[in-house]
């Protein structure tokens, strides 16, 4: 008998979100294994300044969980970590979680129907596994020569070192994507001078982030219908402009063309100077790269200590940066704004997955496209399910993904328990038909109709696809979730 039921891999709002669900549905049998100490995951982890949500709090929350307590209407990183571990005491996830032990690798055991762990506290077996490791948790580094010739100190975001105070020191700091936007502001005021090597400008809109009042959050919390309301309202207006937008690029051109109209303005009401505007406007469409929200970002780049470098790192050298241009600057602190490994092969899936037969999981998808049914399964790997599998984020908030995958993966489940069946897998056919049905949607997004080439896009694999996104609406993914046929599964006693 393997050790556990089913093991969850991740301690993030994905693996609480399960667990959650595995427990309302009767599986008590499960243990959550996360590398980390403690739970929270991108918001334990990710402590940088300036660190907030992106999409407003009241949509960023499980739709059963409201949290009146939020202090703005973008909360910031601390307030995640709370909320985390909130939840985890509430459905009461501790007696299940076993921090520390980093999966190393998963091989499908065929004639035990089960999954073995490697883990670096030994062999886990698991009769069903469900991957919530995430994507965004292993820190990139950039690929410039001279990095680690580099003499003073060296930090990325998401290892950010909050002892090593930047007040008055010279700093350089690489990227401004969604991460590198929320820290330019904070700390522009605090250093002496600050460097920012662009590469590719990012679409930033308005961002309407304040305090909440107290008597507001007292109505939420005696009221809760009030706090549903308004989450219906910022679940409309992200789900419209946002996800709508860019997977139905193709049919509504407009709503694009209108946000990217809106960011262009955004920049000009806060940028008056023409030179600096135009490097900070995006060369590409709107939706080809993560866009952000930020009312501080821009204003940043119009201080007298702060310079946003689009020349080009040649290389990296002791004391700073040397540019293409053959200009040299000095700092003493570099800041590695570079995001995440994404669509790598060593980052989907983190840890090798050998699934029937011993095929890689990893191996399959470079050679036959990344690919998995509703998001979620393959047929190579039985009695598995991701949580944020090739095509399954909506684009919108997390949680709508982690809620409707949850209930794609307790129908299966439930269905096995009810069948009495000890290995599931999803048929080729319907995986291929699902494949197919996201290539043909993907045609209409933002994608491929926006003008994408100069994005520099983590949401595109090598091969030229888009497999992050799923191009539909998350209404639609939520109701797949309910509906899609089991018949789909093969189970087997
Ligand atoms: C800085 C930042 C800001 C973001 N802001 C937003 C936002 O505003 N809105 C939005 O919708 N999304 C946002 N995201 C996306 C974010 O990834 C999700 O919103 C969400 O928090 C991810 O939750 P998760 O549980 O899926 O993954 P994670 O939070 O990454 O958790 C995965 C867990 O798996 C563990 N793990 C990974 N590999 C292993 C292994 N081999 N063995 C054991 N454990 C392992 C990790 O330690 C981690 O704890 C943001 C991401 C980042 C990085």
């Amino acid at each position: 008998m393997p050790h556990h039921e089913v093991v969850v891999v991740g301690a993030g709002f994905s693996g609480l979100g399960i667990a959650i669900e595995l427990k309302r549905h009767g599986f008590d049998d499960f243990a959550i294994v996360d590398q980390r100490a403690d739970i929270g995951g991108v918001w334990l982890v990710n402590t940088y300044p300036g660190i907030a949500v992106d999409i407003p709090s009241a949509s960023y929350s499980f739709s059963f969980e409201p949290n009146p307590d939020w202090s703005r209407v973008f909360a910031p990183g601390d307030e995640l970590k709370r909320y985390a571990d909130h939840v985890a005491d509430k459905y009461r996830l501790r007696d299940h979680l076993r921090l520390g032990t980093r999966v190393e690798r998963a091989d499908w055991d065929e004639d035990g129907h089960r999954w073995r762990l490697t883990t670096s506290a030994g062999e886990i077996t698991a009769r069903f596994l469900i991957t919530a490791n995430g994507v965004l948790h292993q820190p990139k580094r950039p690929d410039i020569p001279g990095l680690d010739d580099f003499a003073g100190k060296v930090m990325h975001t998401a290892e950010w070192d909050g002892d090593h105070d930047l007040t008055g020191r010279r700093v350089g700091l690489v990227g401004t994507g969604a991460s590198a936007l929320q820290v330019i502001p904070k700390i522009a005021r605090r250093v002496e001078h600050l460097y920012v090597y662009q590469r590719t400008a990012i679409w930033v809109a308005p961002k309407a982030d304040f305090r909440i009042p107290k008597p507001v959050r007292t109505l939420y919390r005696r009221v809760p219908v009030t706090q549903r309301i308004v989450r219906a309202g910022t679940n409309a207006v992200v789900e419209l402009f946002l996800v709508t937008g860019v997977t139905q690029n193709r049919r509504y051109p407009f709503v694009v063309k209108g946000l990217e109209r809106l960011c262009l303005a955004h920049l000009k009401r806060q940028v008056p100077e023409p030179d600096l505007r135009a490097k900070l406007t995006p060369t590409y469409g709107f939706g080809c790269k993560r866009p952000s929200m930020s009312s501080t970002y821009f204003p940043a780049f119009r201080r007298p200590n702060v310079d946003l470098v689009t020349a080009g790192i040649e290389r990296i050298t002791p004391k700073g940066v040397r540019t293409a241009d053959g200009v040299e600057h000095e700092f003493d602190t570099l800041v590695l704004g570079t995001g995440f490994k994404v669509i790598d092969p060593d980052n989907l899936p983190p840890y090798p997955i050998a699934g029937a037969g011993g095929v890689d999981l990893g191996e399959h998808w470079t050679r036959n496209r990344y690919q998995a049914y509703e998001g979620t399964s393959v047929p190579q790997a039985p009695n598995l399910w991701m949580l944020m599998g090739p095509y399954s984020f909506t684009g919108f908030s997390w949680f709508g993904m982690i809620e409707y995958q949850s209930t794609h993966v307790l129908r299966c489940l439930t269905e096995a328990r009810r069948r009495g069946a000890t290995r599931v897998q999803v048929r080729q056919e319907a995986s291929d038909r699902f494949f197919r049905d996201m290539l043909r949607r993907s045609k209409g997004t933002a994608f491929y109709n926006n003008n994408c080439g100069t994005s520099n896009s983590y949401y595109f694999a090598a091969d030229g696809d888009a497999p992050l996104l799923r191009p539909t609406s998350t209404l639609q993914a939520l109701r797949r979730s309910r509906r899609f046929d089991l018949d789909d599964y093969a189970f087997t006693p």
